[in-house]
C-alpha cells in the first residue's frame, strides 16, 4: 500500500508522461491511419491523452506480425523455463512501476487510487507472476494403453490469441488473459476497451524490457464495434478470450461461426445473489453486502446486486448495510482515503440514474442514496443506492446495471432462497452467510454460479478458476485451469515392438 497523499498523486498526476500510440513488433507505432481518440479522467471529464484508433489495416498488420512471430519459433519454441523467467521479470517490472501504472489506472478509470495501488496493479503482477512460475511445473499426460502401445497427450498453443478486455478492470483482466496466453507459447493481440487503454499499452513496453521477444505481444486501441467485430471474425486469429458483456460475448460465439471457428472463451456479466440467513454474523455481513455492491461503484462482474435477505432479521439487517454505505460515498480518486469513485463515464452514469428511475416506477422503496453528487466537477459521481421490497422479476433484480445499487429481496426458507438466486440469466458469483455449516454448504451447493463463498463476498485468488455458468460465460480464468482455454489437447499414439 503506498504512503502518497492526495497532493503528492495530484503532483505525480500533472506531470506524467502518457503514451497513447499501439504497440506492434515491440515498439511504439501511430495507427497507420494517423487516427487518434481521447480518453478522458472520468472524475473531471478533462481529456488525458490522444490514443491510436487503430482500425482494420493495423489489425491486419499486427495479426500478420503476430502469426510470424509465432512461426518463427522465438517466444513458442522457447523452452518452459525461459518463458518462465520472462514472466517473471515482467512482474518484477510491474511492481518496480506500480505507482505509475496505479497512477494510470486511477485516472483513466477513476478507481480509487487505493485499489489501484492495493489491488489493481499487485494483481496484476501476481497474475503474471504466479503463472510464469507454473508453467514450468504442468506435466503432460501418458493414458492407459495396451502394451507394445504408448500415447502421448500433450498440449500444444493455439497460434495467434486475441484478449478483448473491458474498462472495469483493465490491467487485473488484460493480466488474467495475457499471462497463460503468453505463458503457453501463443502470440497475443489485445484490444483494451477504448475508453481505458492506458495500462495495457504501458505493461506492453515493460514486457519487452523483461526479454518478451518482439511479435509476441501487441497492443491495439481501438473501437469495439469495428476493430473488435473485425479481429474476432478475422481467419487468422486461432484463440479469442473476451470480458465483457453479455451481449456482445454472443456477438463474439457468432462472429467465430461465421469465420474460423476459432476457440472463443467468454467471461460475461452477472447479477450474483448474496444470501444472508438470521443465523449469521450479521455485523460482518452486513458490511460485506455493501462491499459487493459499492466496491469499484458497482462497475464489478462479480458484484453481489441482488441481496437476498431472511424476512425474520430483514428491517435489522438493512439498518446495518446502511450505516456501511455511508462509507462509500464517492470521493475524488487520487485522495488515499476515497473508497469509490465516480462512474467511467457518462454513459454508464446514465444507466445507473436510468436504473434508480425504473427501480422507483417498479414500486420498490429507495432506502439509501439514489441521486448525483458533486464531488470534483465535471466527474460522473452517483450515490451508493439500496432499494428495498424488491421482487425478483423486478427488472432492477434482472439485468446487470454496472452501478452502485443494491437491489433487497427478502426470503423464508433455503430452498426460496436458492430459488430466487437460481432464477437469472446469470450464474457467475455469489456468497451464502450462515453458522449453520449444513445450510451454508447446501446453499452454497445449490446456487448455479461458477464462484460461491461461504461467510465472505469476493473470496479468491490467483490459485483457483474463475467464470461463469450460463448466460455469464464459458472458460476459466486464473489458475492451471486458465491453459485449458490456450492450448490444444494432441494425441500422439506410437505402437512399438
Ligand atoms: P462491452 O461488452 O461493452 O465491451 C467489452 C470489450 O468488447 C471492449 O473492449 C469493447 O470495445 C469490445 N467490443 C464491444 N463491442 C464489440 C463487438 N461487436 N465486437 C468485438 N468487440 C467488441 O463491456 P464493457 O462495458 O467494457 O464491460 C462491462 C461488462 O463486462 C459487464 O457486463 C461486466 O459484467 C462484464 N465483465 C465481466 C467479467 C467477468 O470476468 N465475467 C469481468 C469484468 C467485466
Amino acid at each position: 500500500m503506498s504512503e502518497l497523499t492526495l497532493q503528492d498523486w495530484q503532483q505525480q498526476a500533472a506531470t506524467l508522461t502518457i503514451e497513447g500510440r499501439a504497440f506492434i513488433n515491440g515498439r511504439y507505432v501511430h495507427a497507420i491511419s494517423g487516427d487518434t481518440r481521447p480518453t478522458y479522467n472520468p472524475a473531471t471529464g478533462e481529456k488525458l491523452a490522444d490514443v491510436a484508433n487503430c482500425d482494420t489495416a493495423d489489425a491486419d498488420k499486427a495479426i500478420a506480425i503476430a502469426r510470424q512471430t509465432f512461426e518463427s519459433g522465438i517466444w513458442a519454441d522457447m523452452s518452459p523455463a525461459e518463458r518462465k523467467m520472462v514472466l517473471v521479470r515482467w512482474a518484477e517490472l510491474i511492481e518496480a512501476n506500480a505507482d505509475e501504472l496505479a497512477l494510470l489506472e486511477c485516472l483513466d478509470v477513476g478507481k480509487p487510487i487505493a485499489d489501484t495501488t492495493g489491488v489493481d496493479v499487485p494483481s496484476a503482477a501476481r497474475t503474471i507472476r504466479w503463472t510464469g512460475e507454473a508453467i514450468d511445473k504442468v506435466y503432460e499426460e501418458i493414458s492407459a494403453t495396451p502394451k507394445g502401445t504408448l500415447s502421448l497427450i500433450t498440449r500444444l498453443p493455439l497460434g495467434v490469441v486475441a484478449a478483448i478486455v473491458p474498462w472495469n478492470f483493465p490491467l487485473s483482466t488484460t493480466a488474467w488473459k495475457i499471462a497463460p496466453s503468453l505463458a503457453t507459447g501463443n502470440s497475443v493481440i489485445v484490444k483494451p476497451a477504448s475508453n481505458t487503454p492506458l495500462t495495457a499499452i504501458r505493461i506492453a513496453q515493460l514486457a519487452t524490457e523483461a526479454g518478451l521477444p518482439d511479435g509476441a505481444l501487441q497492443i491495439l486501441p481501438g473501437p469495439g464495434g469495428k476493430l473488435g467485430a473485425y479481429i474476432a471474425t478475422h481467419m487468422d486469429i486461432d484463440g479469442l478470450t473476451f470480458t465483457g458483456s453479455t451481449p456482445v460475448g454472443k456477438q463474439l460465439m457468432e462472429y467465430s461461426g461465421q469465420s474460423n471457428l476459432k476457440r472463443t472463451f467468454l467471461e460475461l456479466g452477472g447479477k450474483s445473489p448474496n444470501i444472508v440467513f438470521a443465523d449469521a454474523d450479521l455485523d460482518k455481513a452486513a458490511s460485506m453486502a455493501a462491499t459487493a455492491v459499492f466496491y469499484n461503484g458497482g462497475q464489478t462482474c462479480t458484484a453481489g446486486t441482488r441481496l437476498l435477505v431472511e424476512e425474520s432479521i430483514h428491517d435489522e439487517f438493512i439498518e446495518k448495510v446502511i450505516q456501511h454505505a455511508r462509507d462509500w460515498m464517492p470521493g475524488n480518486p487520487l485522495d488515499p482515503n476515497t473508497t469509490m469513485g465516480p462512474m467511467v463515464d457518462q454513459g454508464q452514469y446514465n444507466t445507473v440514474a436510468e436504473y434508480v428511475q425504473i427501480g422507483l416506477n417498479e414500486g420498490c422503496k429507495l432506502e439509501f442514496g439514489g441521486k448525483a453528487i458533486e464531488v470534483t466537477p465535471g466527474g460522473y459521481y452517483h450515490e451508493p443506492t439500496i432499494f428495498t421490497g424488491v421482487n425478483n422479476q423486478h427488472r432492477i433484480a434482472q439485468e446487470e446495471i454496472f452501478g452502485p445499487v443494491m437491489s433487497v429481496i427478502k426470503f423464508r426458507t433455503a430452498e426460496e432462497a436458492v430459488e430466487i438466486a437460481n432464477d437469472s440469466i446469470f450464474g457467475l458469483a455469489g456468497a451464502v452467510w450462515s453458522n449453520n455449516i449444513n445450510t451454508a454448504i447446501k446453499v452454497a451447493e445449490q446456487v448455479q454460479v461458477g464462484t460461491m463463498g461461504i461467510n465472505n463476498y469476493f473470496g479468491g485468488d490467483i490459485t483457483v478458476p474463475f467464470g461463469g455458468f450460463k448466460q455469464s460465460g464459458n472458460g476459466r480464468d486464473k489458475s492451471i485451469h486458465a491453459f485449458d482455454d490456450y492450448t490444444e489437447l494432441k494425441t500422439t499414439w506410437i505402437e512399438f515392438e
